[in-house]
């Protein structure tokens, strides 16, 4: 059996669909969307849902941005389905000695295109406390609130020893579940169809994309593929003779009832930005510092730990990468059944009465994804390096909130229309340039929590 397509695209995840949908609204019409699972139940599925503009990169600020840009506008076209919020990041230090470092930062990424900056150190300050839902009258770049007073009149919450926050304004959460509905819905009234299925081979002859196999022994022909197979990037790429430069972590996310309010349910994401030891008591440490296996637990621990109230009800996500664990996508990646306690411990350096949950933890639910990343955490986006093959993803920890400004990109890339100025920042041909391949090495922040 034979079909014909004008594109394929492998991988219905939020950036598959993104793509089908920016290919549609350029006009494309015979697009075939195709996936081993259901759309949008991979890694899209897994995401702490939020988004910011605030990075460290300038042409990350600038894809962020538009990608911002076009959320809104879906968001008020639709009737806001996707129920984007504007609460912010709120990133806590309790280190005197860190808060010149934290605002020179923050003047930096301000002065990247992220918005502007405003000091406030008095309770006469003009902050304004961010709206707990939609996102529309709220202001852009970032307020430093400085004094544990001070924070502590808007965060109650927060511990008695933060002495600085820096309030991330474009930034918030939404669905990612009903944004990648959406996209696909609309994709497909405008003609772009889904099927299940593998697809296990790309054709490519004289240099050119002549269409793909599936492993049903389907076959399609198609002058067009993209590639957005999300962590299986690499695996999909090979099948068109490309090694694409990307390698896969495991990252996971407990969820609980957080019954006791400790997490304010209007809080933006809060985050601890100090490394610290976990509280545990005199007895825990000591039998916890004998074992050579959980010698680990009684360490310093990054900075970065970081919750967020989710839902109508009383659930909290907790998130904290304290350890990186490079390794190749599978379908249930084991878990790491003390991350939910070691989430719950190092939050309480920020929120004090999680104590109130040691040895009394509600049942956590635990689940996890692969961040799909390059060298520097900037996404691939454009020609593979075949005639007619293409390459949307390796968007790490930031593939929803970049989503609709990554499925721009791409479709200008594949239809020859005008390109932003961030375009070349994220084509793969850039590893071509041996500049671009010294920067790279030397690369010190990739801007991923
Ligand atoms: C714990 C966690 C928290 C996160 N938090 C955030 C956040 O707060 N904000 C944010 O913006 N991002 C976040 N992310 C990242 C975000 O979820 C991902 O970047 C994004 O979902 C990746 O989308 P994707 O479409 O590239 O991949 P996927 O969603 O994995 O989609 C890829 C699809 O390709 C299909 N596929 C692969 N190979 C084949 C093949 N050969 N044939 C057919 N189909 C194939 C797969 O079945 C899959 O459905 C988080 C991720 C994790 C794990």
């Amino acid at each position: 059996m034979s079909t014909t397509y004008d594109i394929v695209i492998c991988g219905a995840g939020i950036a598959g669909v993104s793509a089908a949908y920016f290919l549609g609204r350029a006009g494309v019409r015979n697009i075939l969307l195709v996936d081993e699972r259901p759309p949008l139940s991979f890694t899209s599925d897994r995401s702490t849902e939020c988004y910011r503009n605030w990075w460290p990169d300038p042409e990350m600020v600038a894809l962020m941005n538009r990608s911002i840009d076009l959320m809104e506008s879906l968001a008020d076209e639709s009737g806001n389905v996707f129920r984007m919020n504007r609460r912010g990041y709120l990133y806590v230090t309790a280190d005197e000695d860190r808060i010149e470092d934290l605002k020179s930062a923050s003047f930096r990424t301000s002065s990247l295109g992220a918005g502007p900056m405003r000091v406030h150190s008095s309770e006469t300050s003009d902050y304004q406390p961010s709206h707990p839902e939609g996102f529309h009258n709220s202001p852009t770049g970032a307020d430093m609130l400085i004094g544990n007073e001070l924070i502590r009149k808007y965060f109650p919450y927060l511990t008695d020893k933060a002495v600085a926050a820096l309030h991330v304004r474009r930034a918030g959460w939404l669905s990612a579940q009903q944004l990648g509905m959406h996209l696909l819905e609309t994709a497909r009234r405008s003609g772009v169809r889904f099927e299940t299925g593998k697809v296990a081979g790309v054709d490519v002859e004289g240099g050119r994309v002549r269409g793909v196999r599936l492993s049903s022994g389907v076959h399609i022909q198609s002058p067009i593929f993209i590639n957005a197979a999300g962590p299986f990037l690499k695996e999909v790429g090979k099948l068109a003779g490309i090694d694409l430069p990307v390698h896969t972590e495991l990252h996971l996310k407990a969820v609980i009832k957080d019954a006791l309010g400790v997490v304010g349910r209007e809080a933006p994401l809060l985050i601890w930005n100090d490394a610290q030891t976990l509280p545990w008591s005199e007895e825990e440490r000591e039998a916890l510092a004998e074992d050579d296996e959980t010698r680990w637990l009684t360490g310093t621990f990054p900075p970065g730990v970081h919750t967020r109230p989710e839902g109508g009800g009383s659930d909290i996500l907790m998130l904290w990468e304290y350890h990186t664990n490079v390794m190749e996508p599978v379908d249930a990646p084991a878990m790491d059944e003390q991350y939910p306690e070691i989430a719950l411990r190092g939050l309480a350096a920020m929120l004090p009465r999680m104590r109130e949950y040691f040895g009394r933890m509600p049942r956590p639910q635990l689940d996890g994804g692969f961040y799909t990343k390059t060298r520097e955490n900037r996404p691939l986006v454009g020609e593979m390096g075949v005639d007619g093959a293409y390459v949307i993803g390796a968007v790490s920890g930031y593939g929803i909130m970049s989503a609709c400004g990554v499925g721009e990109l791409l479709a200008a890339r594949a239809t020859g229309s005008e390109l932003p100025p961030y375009a070349n920042a994220f084509v793969p041909s850039r590893y071509d340039d041996p500049e671009y391949q010294k920067r790279v090495e030397n690369w010190e922040d990739g801007g991923q929590l």
